[in-house]
């Protein structure tokens, strides 16, 4: 078919739809976050039906339509089946995708989110560092690409370099000896937690899933970025919830 392109992502969401279908939300990193939908693909017959759940990374032929485009095939690179076997990781997966979901839109340039989304999955995949710990490090970077990354270099309110080791949420980051006193939530954190939060500003997407802390800076920092996340994020996500309910 003429009109046919090919757009390259992951699996966002894959709900069903109607007897044989299946409505996807793809996000993709030609157009952004799209919905396609697979029909048929639920017919014993079809050879997309794996193809076309959730995590799933590749190529998408597409063709569009006036408000969502229909699947015609998927060239799948990477399927993250270790994550549909594991009921903890599915979880965080299913809410980094529902995140994901909530941070993207249809057009937008994405190839920084789809990048962070790979690794994180990917990191989940592997398995070497705690999954509360790419949680934090995932909601923390994919703040710093939407453009409200929590500021751990330069003081929010005056963007002095001589910091403290005063958080404030609601001011945006980590505040410099001036302006502690104009902190509207004051929470002291460690010098290791700070020293995190910098590595975790300043790593490129490769890099982001190479370090481990101790089980207190992993306390200190799910604390940091719940904080965080509260202020700048105004939606309790499903997945979150069920996440919470597991440990
Ligand atoms: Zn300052």
């Amino acid at each position: 078919m003429k009109d046919e392109i090919v757009l390259n992502g992951i699996v966002l969401s894959s709900g069903l739809q109607g007897e044989y279908d299946r409505r996807l939300v793809i996000l993709t990193r030609e157009q952004g976050k799209i919905t396609a939908f697979a029909k048929g693909v639920r017919r014993p017959s079809s050879q997309l039906i794996s193809k076309t759940q959730l995590f799933v990374m590749g190529a998408f032929t597409v063709y569009p339509g006036r408000n969502a485009y229909t699947l015609i095939n998927v060239d799948a690179k990477e399927y993250f089946h270790e994550l549909t076997f594991d009921m903890n990781k599915y979880c965080y997966g299913s809410y980094f995708c529902e995140m994901m979901s909530y941070f993207t839109r249809e057009g937008d340039r994405s190839a920084d989110y789809l990048n962070l989304l790979f690794v994180s999955l990917n990191a989940l995949k592997k398995g070497l560092l705690p999954v509360k710990l790419i949680r934090c490090v995932y909601e923390l970077k994919i703040m710093d690409i939407f453009g409200q990354g929590l500021q751990s270099f330069h003081c929010p309110i005056c963007g002095s370099d001589r910091l403290t080791r005063i958080f404030d949420p609601l001011s945006g980051g980590i505040l410099c000896e001036n302006c502690r006193s104009k902190a509207k939530k004051s929470i002291h954190i460690s010098e290791d937690a700070r020293y995190v939060l910098q590595y975790i500003n300043g790593a490129t997407l490769g890099n982001l899933y190479n370090f481990t802390v101790s089980d207190s800076v992993l306390e200190e920092l799910m604390m940091i970025a719940k904080e965080f996340l509260a202020v700048y994020v105004d939606r309790k996500f499903n997945s979150v919830e069920i996440i919470e309910s597991l440990s």
